[in-house]
């Protein structure tokens, strides 16, 4: 495993559900602490300011550094975890699934339990639960009272445990989180390769870790109103149409390059800022595809609404199974991406800038 996948590796295992991201904020700063200035915001948010060779156009690259969990709501008197979900889920992706609950005095593993389907008759057995039916087993029994020995509290964050893994396909990597650890870490990579570039870049870009995408694009909004950019990536996942059940022949497939999102994530790009970003995709032989997703929003679509408006594009990483404890992203399309951020940020200067921006 080289340093560029130990990092990937932890920055998906790292806990960080939304509110409580401030440690996946931790490891952006030790990775970028050393070449840029470095700014927490007050919601978390990790602002990382890598000055270029004139204080052109300000360019913002994101990722959001929290994760979709749960929280307690209640211990039950006969020793279950209620909880409320954070961010979106589905619980045809959670029943059996281990949770691990942060609690003051440390943290208790749990595993999502619903009513024994042996209890089920024939029409209820294939239905999908509702999220109130399931409850957190943290291994109450007969001689162990859950309320006498944890101290599990309503507001207690849980989030889901899944383990890092390269798949037989040594280019898939199999992980909770990357929705958005991935965009996280192309981020961190691509401000690495511009320190490290002899090629000059003529503005200044903020590589930006936003908290609290998946409660609202929070982050987004406090984030840029302190960096004030010009253009803004949001580098986030989008779906992968690539498994059964789908049209085939669609291009949002894992492996298939880094997604310029022409439609969806709650932003409508500049046509003109879309076609450069598609242009550079082509004279650089990036691979890419263009994308579309019907519903869901990005940090994108927050940030092109900031101030009196900016360049925003969303930039996608074809995903399966996001929103679950178990996701699946291809190597490749990580490559490419932080490539693309890495040109974009070379080409555009004040005049480039200027020019995609004036109706
Ligand atoms: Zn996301």
């Amino acid at each position: 495993m080289n340093a560029t996948t130990r990092f990937l590796k932890r920055l998906s295992e790292t806990d960080g559900i939304s509110g409580f991201e401030h440690e996946v904020g931790g490891l952006v700063e030790g990775e970028l602490g050393g070449i840029c200035e470095i700014e927490r915001d007050n919601l978390g948010s990790v602002i990382c300011k890598l000055p270029g060779e004139s204080d052109g156009p300000r360019i913002m690259i994101c990722g959001h550094i929290d994760e979709v969990g749960f929280i307690v709501q209640q211990v039950t008197d006969d020793g279950y975890v209620k909880f409320l979900p954070v961010g979106g889920w589905s619980t045809r992706n959670m029943l059996s699934q281990k949770v691990s609950i942060a609690t003051r005095k440390g943290r208790v593993l749990g595993v999502i339990g619903s009513a024994d389907p042996w209890d089920f008759d024939d029409q209820k057995i294939d239905k999908v639960l509702k999220m109130k039916e399931l409850f957190i087993d943290v291994g109450q029994s007969v001689d162990f009272d859950v309320k006498e020995h944890l101290d599990i509290r309503p507001g207690d964050p849980i989030t889901p445990v899944s383990k890092f893994e390269i798949m037989s396909n040594p280019k898939m990597f199999m992980s909770k989180a990357w929705d958005d650890r991935i965009g996280v870490g192309i981020m961190v990579e691509a401000l690495k390769r511009l320190a490290k570039s002899k090629r000059r870049h003529h503005n200044t870009v903020y590589g930006v870790g936003t908290a609290q995408e998946e409660v609202g694009l929070r982050g987004a909004k406090t984030s840029s109103s302190s960096v004030r950019p010009d253009v803004a990536f949001a580098v986030d996942i989008c779906g992968a149409f690539d498994t059964p059940g789908h049209d085939k022949g669609r291009a949002d497939r894992a492996g298939n390059g880094v997604g310029v999102m022409v439609c969806g994530g709650g932003v409508f790009p500049n046509p003109r800022f879309r076609d450069f970003m598609i242009e550079l995709c082509e004279e650089k032989k990036i691979r890419h595809f263009l994308g579309t997703i019907p519903r869901g929003g990005t940090d994108a679509g927050r940030i092109q609404i900031a101030g009196t408006g900016v360049l925003a594009l969303y930039i996608g990483i074809a995903t399966r199974y996001g929103h679950s404890h178990n996701s699946v992203i291809h190597r490749d399309d990580f490559d490419n991406a932080v490539k693309l951020m890495v040109e974009a940020c070379l080409a555009l200067d004040a005049e480039t800038v200027t020019r995609l921006k004036t109706f």
